[in-house]
């Protein structure tokens, strides 16, 4: 069972800071919050209120925002922030060194059955932790931005994580309705930075030759690729994409991803091994006979979402 009563510690109440505050507040744990910037300690709870005011007239929290509000505390003190907390949150800036230092402060200070995770985009755990004492209950837990609208995060062990602190992790994530993805191997940028990461030097590249204007860009994404997105991933959309599903399409049009692939210097072709593992996934979520199924249902949620943007846009 989980306890609700322990608090959640977040260090660094920036942009992440402040909403993963609304994500545990919400779900219903009191949440200590701490910066070192006195100028953002007075400033955060501000900026917390109004995003619960607009997750309220949207109907996305759970209960009024008076009854969560007072859940979250802004603590002068590191120490304060650390007391009794089940699971630390570190959110300040990207930094190596900054983050080392303060996972030997968090090795010292917090509880010594914290949960010590990182909000870090890039760096691994194996690096920010390989020093700290407590370096068994570091791990990486990187979300989206906001957390409390996108409702996924990355889970990112080193490989001297403990089993008992991904776990801990995972019932936390359920207790606020967060899915998880657990990521292997600690790629710089883990999953969901490196796809980001694909469209935005090709964003550039294209921004770089002239091929089109940065504000086209946004276009082509927003309008096209996105909005799709919104609703299937990329796999699924390809896999929508084309009669006969994602195997198809890999086998027409596989050869032209691989030479605009090698125009970059990358050079990754899609191998037979590689198509079927992704083929049979795609099969096992979605047989070939509900295809067209599905592909009316994929043009249903675009309607509802695209007379959503109608609706707010008048
Ligand atoms: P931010 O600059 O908005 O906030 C960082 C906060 O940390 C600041 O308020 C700063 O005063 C505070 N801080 C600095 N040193 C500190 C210390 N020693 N102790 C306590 N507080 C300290 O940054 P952000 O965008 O919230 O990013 C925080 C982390 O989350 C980064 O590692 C970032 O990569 C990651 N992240 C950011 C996003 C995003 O889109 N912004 C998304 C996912 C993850």
């Amino acid at each position: 069972m989980m306890d609700f009563k322990r608090p959640i510690a977040i260090i660094g109440s920036g942009s992440i800071g402040a909403a993963w505050a609304i994500v545990f507040a919400s779900a219903g744990f009191p949440v200590s919050l701490y910066d070192i910037d006195e100028q953002r300690r007075a400033v955060a709870l501000a900026d917390i209120e109004r995003s619960l005011d607009d997750l309220a007239s949207h109907g996305l929290l759970a209960c009024e925002p008076e009854i969560v509000r007072p859940r979250i505390t802004m603590m002068q003190d590191l120490g304060d922030a650390l007391r009794s907390a089940r699971h630390v949150q570190e959110c300040a800036p990207e930094d190596l060194a900054l983050k080392s230092r303060l996972f030997m402060q968090l090795s010292e200070h917090a509880e010594p059955d914290a949960v010590l995770a990182s909000s870090t985009s890039f760096i691994p755990a194996s690096e920010f932790a390989r020093n700290a004492p407590a370096r068994d209950r570091c791990l990486v837990l990187h979300p989206g931005n906001p957390p409390y609208l996108l409702r996924v995060a990355e889970i990112v062990p080193a490989p001297f994580t403990s089993e008992e602190t991904i776990s801990r992790t995972l019932a936390l994530l359920e207790a606020v309705g967060i899915a998880p993805v657990r990521v292997h191997h600690e790629p710089r940028g883990f999953a969901f930075n490196r796809l980001q990461g694909a469209l935005l030097r090709e964003a550039y590249c294209l921004v770089r030759d002239g091929v089109v204007t940065p504000d086209e860009i946004d276009l082509l994404v927003r309008d096209g690729l996105g909005l799709r997105w919104s609703v299937t991933g990329p796999f699924e959309t390809i896999d929508l994409n084309t009669r006969g599903g994602i195997e198809a399409h890999a086998r027409r049009m596989g050869p032209h991803y691989l030479a605009m692939g090698q125009e970059r210097g990358q050079n990754d072709p899609w191998s037979e091994e590689m198509i079927q593992s992704v083929a049979e996934a795609r099969r096992n979520a979605l047989p070939l006979g509900q295809w067209r199924e599905r592909t009316v249902w994929r043009d249903r949620q675009l309607m509802e979402l695209l007379r959503l943007r109608k609706q707010s846009a008048e």
